[in-house]
């Protein structure tokens, strides 16, 4: 009789340490969804506790006054019936500190209680205690399940709340009995087999709850997989929408700065093709009087191919900005791109008197989008005469800047314009900052934006004798994404 007792405590608490011990290894990979921690704790105190009443019951001699292990085993199952409540709430609320403590401080008011009764009571007395007490925590128990069931329609909480249920049952069930049953209990086979049943179902529906509560954790885990798996799906809907964007941004820009600047670009088209007008109507003049004599006719068609020459160079710088670049790299020469972009807003350069400093070393090749490069390029010297423009300055300098360093190039834009208020320092490249009435804000954060893909770095600075300097640095070779 006492072994088959001892055997039954020995089965739950083996089979309570291999959930434990299962979850234990979940606890310590998962990061998001964790095992409560009330939890963990209950099921390791129950299964302690199992364990330690299966020793002593089968060393146990007079059950009416038993060895201080029973002591520490009821201490633990009133330790697990805690956590276990605790466990519920914290479905809830948080557990407040207080009632921490207030429970920490239960339980060893318990363990001096029960020491107390376990020399004084009999077993009958201390058996009626534990289920007045355990049945105490399986109402408060059942009480969070029903208000959590509200939120949460989960079938494992459905089935805890049963299982927490018939462990209630079984509690009123032995204390009936020990009230009804005016026992005397000195022998563990003096114990009625009602009661050994229904000690036994407790535990067993003990377990139970343990086990539902371990699924309705996997079941969170499962959920939160799912909702991670769906929050990849949109993160990839919004990233491509994003590259969407982006590129219409690429594309809008460019038209919106070749716009601004296509009044200069045709008036610097017309200069080559009007002078080109006058010398045909004037080599037509010279040939119907007969008046051509070689030298003449040598010098017209120089200037005419020198104009020609000129229209065409003009023509060529603008296909690039025009020409609607895929995204793809290629060797690229910086001083080369230079000149070109120079070249477009000559026009303005001109007007504007303003001077040209420039520091190129050759050879300057890096792996790069040439279109999306030459825009960024663009957009910083548009800036830097805009700047010039609205500045008081006398003598108007941009200043270019392209050489070698460890691992790519360096690319500085300067002017000696106004520079950039402080305020707006820590925004420029953010979208929409812009302080011009015409301007759209989307210039330098395309730039940031196309040299942040390019592997490189673009930083602002104030310029050492006023106005503002672009630094950008870019890797030697990278693939584009
Ligand atoms: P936008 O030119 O359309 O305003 P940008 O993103 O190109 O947009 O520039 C943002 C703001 O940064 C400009 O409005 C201007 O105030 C400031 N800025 C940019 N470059 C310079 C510069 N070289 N000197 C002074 N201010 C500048």
């Amino acid at each position: 009789m006492k072994l088959l007792l001892a055997l039954y405590f020995f089965i739950l608490a083996i089979i309570q340490t291999g959930l434990l011990l299962g979850i234990y290894h979940y606890y310590r990979s998962q990061n998001t969804v964790r095992p409560n921690i009330y939890w963990l704790t209950s099921l390791a105190t129950s299964s302690l506790a199992l364990a330690i009443f299966g020793g002593g019951i089968i060393t146990i001699d007079d059950i009416s006054r038993p060895e201080f292990n029973f002591t520490i085993g009821n201490t633990l199952f009133y330790i697990a019936a805690v956590s276990q409540a605790l466990f519920c709430q914290s479905l809830n609320r948080d557990v407040s500190k207080a009632t921490k403590i207030i429970l920490g401080i239960s339980a060893v008011l318990f363990l001096f209680i029960f020491e107390y009764l376990r020399n004084t009571s009999t077993f009958e007395t201390r058996t009626a205690f534990m289920c007045v007490l355990a049945g105490f925590f399986y109402v408060w128990q059942i009480l969070e399940i029903r208000l959590k069931r509200k939120s949460s329609p989960s079938s494992q909480l459905i089935y805890l709340q049963y299982a927490s249920s018939a462990e209630l049952f079984f509690a009123i069930g032995r204390l009936t009995i020990l009230l009804i049953g005016a026992l005397s209990i000195k022998q563990v086979e003096q114990i009625p087999q009602i009661l050994i049943l229904f000690t036994i179902a407790q535990l067993v529906m003990n377990t139970l709850s343990y086990i539902a509560i371990g699924s309705y954790w996997a079941e969170q885990i499962a959920f939160s997989s799912f909702k991670s798996n769906q929050e990849n799906q949109e993160i990839k809907v919004l990233l491509r929408e994003r590259e969407t964007l982006i590129a219409s941004l690429l594309k809008a820009n460019k038209t919106a700065s070749t716009g601004a600047l296509s009044a200069a670009i045709a008036h610097e088209l017309n200069q080559p093709l009007g002078a080109s007008s006058l010398n045909i109507q004037f080599l037509q003049k010279k040939l119907s009087e007969g008046q051509l004599n070689p030298e003449l006719e040598k010098e017209i068609f120089a200037t005419l191919l020198s104009d020609n020459q000129r229209a065409a160079g003009i023509i060529r710088s603008l296909r690039s900005i025009f020409s609607d670049d895929k995204v793809g790299s290629s060797k690229i020469d910086l001083a080369e791109l230079i000149e070109v972009v120079l070249n477009i807003t000559k026009p303005e350069i001109t007007a504007k008197s303003i001077q040209i400093v420039l520091s190129v070393e050759p050879h300057l090749l890096v792996q790069a989008n040439r279109g999306e490069i030459q825009q960024v390029l663009l957009n910083l010297v548009n800036n830097a005469i805009q700047a010039l423009i609205t500045s008081s300055q006398p003598f108007k300098k941009l200043m270019i800047e392209a050489r070698h360093v460890e691992g790519g190039v360096l690319l500085t834009v300067a002017d000696n314009g106004d520079g950039i208020p402080e305020s707006l320092q820590n925004q420029l490249f953010e979208l929409l900052s812009s302080t011009k009435t015409s301007g759209m804000g989307l210039g330098l954060w395309l730039c940031k934006h196309i040299i942040t893909r390019h592997g490189g770095s673009i930083e602002f600075v104030p310029n050492d004798s006023g106005g503002a300097k672009f630094i950008v640095t870019l890797p030697d070779a990278i693939e584009l994404a």
